[in-house]
């Protein structure tokens, strides 16, 4: 890890804070001066600051149940970024392990360890997301076998050069139609990959569209009893999947 980037996971201190600290040759590394802020550490290193010894602290892992209108990045824009939900201290030093667009719903898992969040988002670790859709359009008991085969099978999204990867579509419920923003079905989809806007991708290939989204599993964790806005820290357990 770079050392500017040690020194604030181990102390109060932001980025420019710790840069001005290195400049000002108060930080040793094993009893050298050390000012380059790129210079690579690890933990087994003995860091100073004014001769005080600092221990690293360890990284840190939370899941969040996403409200509509806040967005999964590391700044605010048009929505507030769900980092704001947060509440801990340097929150926005966290980055989001799989993001989901500003009107979806649900799971999101934030971390600062970037390690253990490619496990959670790279195509070839295979990890499962589940979606609970709400569509426009009915799936009818005739066209549903066909519909679940052609979503194992690979859709071809436009723009990509593959298939999308075997996924698992189940019925839940049909409804009766009662406004233009309502729903004929509801399923739920299991992925294991995050291509951009991927859901609402994958029913537009097959003629229908997605009218509601909320992610309810990913991996073996799931949101439990957190309400909608809530967000807690992850167990050992939940951490150790993905580590
Ligand atoms: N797929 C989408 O289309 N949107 C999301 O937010 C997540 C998955």
């Amino acid at each position: 890890m770079r050392l500017d980037k040690f020194i604030c996971k181990s102390t109060e201190l932001t980025r420019n804070e710790a840069k001005k600290m290195l400049k000002s040759g108060e930080v040793r590394v094993n009893g050298e001066v050390a000012k380059n802020a790129a210079m690579q550490v690890h933990e087994n290193n003995t860091i100073t600051i004014d001769g005080q010894e600092l221990t690293a602290r360890g990284s840190r892992y939370f899941i969040l149940h996403k409200v509509v209108d806040s967005i999964c990045s590391n700044v605010d824009e048009v929505y507030p970024s769900v980092l704001n939900f947060i509440e801990v201290d340097k929150a926005f030093d966290l980055h989001i392990a799989g993001r989901l667009d500003a009107d979806t719903t649900g799971l999101v898992l934030i971390t600062d360890d970037g390690r253990w969040s490619h496990n959670v988002i790279s195509p070839k670790k295979q990890c499962e997301k589940t979606y609970r859709v709400w569509l426009r359009n009915e799936i009818d008991d005739e066209k549903l076998p066909a519909l679940v085969e052609r979503f194992e099978q690979g859709l071809q999204l436009q723009g990509e050069d593959s298939l999308t990867r075997p996924a698992i579509l189940t019925r839940v419920a049909e409804a009766d139609l009662v406004d233009e923003e309502s729903y004929r079905s509801e399923v739920l989809l299991t992925i294991t990959e995050g291509k951009y806007h991927q859901v609402k991708r994958m029913f537009a290939a097959v003629g229908n569209r997605v009218v509601g989204l909320h992610r309810e599993q990913i991996g073996g964790i799931t949101l439990g009893d957190l309400a909608p806005g809530e967000w807690r820290e992850l167990s050992e357990a939940e951490i150790a999947l993905f580590a």
